[in-house]
């Protein structure tokens, strides 16, 4: 009996192992293709055909098979369809064993009874485990109930020998099923690892303690250029640079003497013969008695990065020189305040030096007290992580700094521009600008500022307070919205010039309160010393009364001249007129080639009249002749005048030698007309006058001296021949 049990366990365990090894690369558990769950249902329906025919003989009459094991295994390695092949091939062979009988339909019966059963188990996902002790339970109970029949005598005995058998068998099954699923997870492990290390953007490789390559994966192959043949088995100091053959020992020697991972950098030899700088993390396999197998490598590529590192060096070191050669103090403080870093000209200026400096903190080199509002400032720029810009007095050097402070991720970076010269030049100029508001302020006259676009910047005066002005009022306005309604493009033309570089002078005029009030206005340029107009300087003068005095003056002027042109008697034009206007019209005359005649009258016999009615009436007439001469004469352009004594001369432009003679004997008959008594007159009683006439015939062989001397000389023909009558001259 034994001997059939430990030749059935053989074929179980030899079974097992055999499928196990030929499904090593199977993912045994997960989900079989159809093929590999037909290959188990085959290979366990194989195995309970041999366990039915070394049946265990408990006694001559009483024999156990361990077929059930088969259909077991069967649903655990490969599942459904492995279950129902299993239990169908082991139900044929059931059939070639025993023939066709009773017992052999019954036992086919009970086969696929179990096969059934193991079916419904394994298709419920239980675990691995479970499974098994269920489905053996439930094919033992099977088994047993069809056994029961065939058992005679003492049950208890049978009883025992199947339990213990089962009980044995069980065990081991299961211990070799899964240690056979170990081994196939560890298979799969195994598979990923490599599947990993091949695919690794990092060179991996191992060695033997010696330094002899075992392993290298296909990258590095790739970045060193060689074929596997060429670097297996040879040793990794033959592909390293010779200045690093030294180190790399130390770190293999260390590796030996028992430190587990160390990291070095170092130079690989390509085949090419150029160089991979690289970086690799060397780790010690051992093996379950902690002796040393194998290193392993991981390298990395750090040719690149060692690049980047350089250039990032070069260019901190540059940044470096700029901060020492720029003439602004600079430095820097992390987010705890402390001192990270400070250029020379900073280090003058706090008088002290950067390794006395680097990493204390700023409160602590330099007491609060001494700069409370620099510290309050840098600590805003820290805590609201703001650009700030402020003025500060640095007693130590005695000097104004503009301050630029600049937050950053670690911290804020200090700027300090000396700004001493410009504090004091805007002290200056505050100083002057003082001196010159105090000045112009008492300044009768209006002085302003314009800037580039033509607006004021400023105005001074008294003229502000007496006319109740207020600066605001002007300041940053252009002229167009001060003056609002007044003309305001007179200022506006002067100023552009002024801005383009000329000084401007000119009058305008405001009407305030139905007075017209004058003003002169000068302007000039305002430079900045570098020949760029900035700005413009105005004064405004009130010139009203200047401009008052001058138009009475020019009234006066006026009046004078023509009082100086009228004769004071008969308030005609005068002999001095005359000869103006008689100018005047000759040179027209000539010009255009017009006509032109003049008349020459005298009273008749006046010396007469003065002695009959007295100088008072003689003066009275005077005054009777000229109004009535003038009233006959019509045209605008004809004019009489007193020549003397009685004596009128009367210019007519543009009138012929006919149209004279006409005006003539009308003034002669009009005064005739009047019927002025003259009793002692000679010619009739009444007041007479004689006329000369004359008209130009030539313009060219004449002057109007001559011209007047004709007229004279017909007037002397009118008084020979009798008086009371007109005479046209006769060349
Ligand atoms: P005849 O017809 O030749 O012109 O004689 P007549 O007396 O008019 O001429 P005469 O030259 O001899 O005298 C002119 C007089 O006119 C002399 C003078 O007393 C007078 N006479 C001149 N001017 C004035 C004046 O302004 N007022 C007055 N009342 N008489 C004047
Ligand atoms: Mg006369
Ligand atoms: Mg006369």
């Amino acid at each position: 009996m034994l001997k059939d049990i430990f030749a059935d366990i053989a074929i179980i365990i030899g079974f097992l192992l055999i499928t196990g090894q030929t499904l090593k690369n199977i993912p045994l558990g997960g989900t079989l293709e159809k093929k590999e769950q037909l290959y188990i249902g085959l290979i366990c329906g194989l195995m309970g055909h041999l366990l039915i025919v070394y049946a265990i003989e408990i006694t001559d009459t009483v024999n156990i098979d361990l077929r059930n094991f088969a259909v077991v295994i069967s649903g655990i390695l490969g599942g459904e369809i492995s279950v129902i092949i299993t239990s169908i091939i082991i139900g044929i062979f059931n059939f070639t064993i025993y023939g066709f009988n009773n017992s052999s339909i019954l036992s086919f019966l009970t086969l696929l009874t179990v096969g059934l059963g193991c079916l419904f188990i394994v298709k419920r996902k239980y675990s691995r485990h479970r499974q098994y002790i269920f489905m053996l339970l439930f094919t033992s109970f099977i088994s047993a109930t069809t056994y029961l029949k065939n058992i005679h005598g003492n049950y208890f005995i049978y009883a025992v020998y199947s339990l213990g058998i089962l009980a044995f068998t069980g065990i081991l099954v299961h211990l070799t099923l899964e240690n056979i699923f170990t081994l196939n997870n560890n298979f799969k492990l195994m598979d990923y690892y490599r599947i990993m290390t091949d695919n690794l953007s990092d060179m991996v490789s191992t060695f033997k303690p010696n330094g002899e390559y075992l392993y290298i994966s296909p990258i590095t192959l790739n970045v060193l250029g060689y074929t596997k043949e060429e670097i297996i088995g040879r040793s990794i100091y033959e592909f390293i640079h010779q200045d690093d053959v030294i180190a790399l020992k130390k770190i293999h020697l260390n590796l030996l003497k028992g430190q587990e991972i160390l990291t070095k950098i170092y130079r690989i030899k390509r085949k090419d013969g150029s160089y991979v700088l690289v970086e690799t993390s060397f780790k010690n396999i051992r093996n379950r008695n902690g002796e040393l197998q194998e290193i392993i490598a991981v390298t990395r590529d750090i040719t690149k990065r060692r690049q980047i590192e350089m250039e990032l060096s070069k260019s901190n070191k540059r940044a470096k020189k700029i901060l020492e050669s720029i003439q602004d103090a600079f430095f820097s403080l992390d987010n705890e305040r402390n001192f990270t870093y400070m250029n020379k000209v900073c280090e003058k200026l706090f008088l002290t030096n950067t390794e006395q400096l680097i990493g204390k903190s700023i409160e602590k080199v330099f007491p609060k007290n001494l700069h409370i509002g620099f510290y309050e400032k840098l600590n805003a720029v820290i805590n609201q992580n703001e650009t700030l810009y402020f003025k500060e007095y640095f007693n130590s050097v005695n000097k104004w700094y503009s301050i630029s402070a600049y937050p950053s991720e670690d911290g804020i970076a200090v700027y300090f521009k000396d700004i001493t010269k410009e504090k004091i030049i805007e002290e200056k100029l505050i100083e002057s600008e003082l001196k010159f508001k105090t000045l112009v302020n008492s300044m009768d006259d209006m002085v302003f500022t314009l800037d580039r676009s033509r607006r004021y910047t400023g105005v001074y005066g008294k003229w502000l307070q007496k006319g109740g002005f207020k600066e605001e009022n002007f300041l940053g306005k252009s002229f167009e919205e001060v003056f609002k309604n007044d003309d305001f493009n007179i200022h506006e033309e002067a100023a552009k010039r002024v801005l383009e570089g000329e000084n401007v002078v000119y009058n305008w005029s405001l009407k305030n309160d139905e007075k017209q009030i004058y003003y002169q206005t000068s302007i000039s340029p305002i430079e900045d010393g570098k020949d760029n107009i900035v700005g413009a300087v105005g004064v405004g003068r009130n010139i009203t009364e200047q401009i008052t005095i001058e138009n009475e003056l020019k009234i006066a002027n006026e009046k004078l001249r023509s009082l100086s042109f009228i004769d004071g008697l008969t308030n005609i034009p005068n002999r001095r007129y005359f000869n103006e206007y008689i100018e005047k019209e000759w040179n027209r005359g000539k010009r255009f080639n017009k006509n032109l005649s003049i008349l020459m009258l005298d009273i008749d016999h006046f010396k007469a009249y003065n002695d009959t009615y007295g100088h008072l009436q003689g003066d009275e007439c005077l005054k009777t002749v000229a109004q009535t001469i003038k009233n006959t004469l019509k045209r605008s352009g004809d004019l009489v005048a007193r020549y003397g004594g009685e004596e009128f001369a009367i210019i007519l432009p543009e009138t012929n030698s006919k149209g004279a003679e006409v005006i003539a004997e009308k003034i002669r008959c009009n005064i005739e007309n009047l019927r002025l008594p003259n009793i002692n007159s000679r010619v009739i009683p009444f007041v007479t006058v004689s006329i000369g006439i004359t008209t130009v015939t030539s313009y060219v062989d004449m002057n109007y001296g001559e011209f007047i001397n004709n007229a004279d000389k017909a007037l002397y023909k009118a008084k020979e021949s009798g008086r009371n009558r007109i005479y046209v001259y006769l060349s």
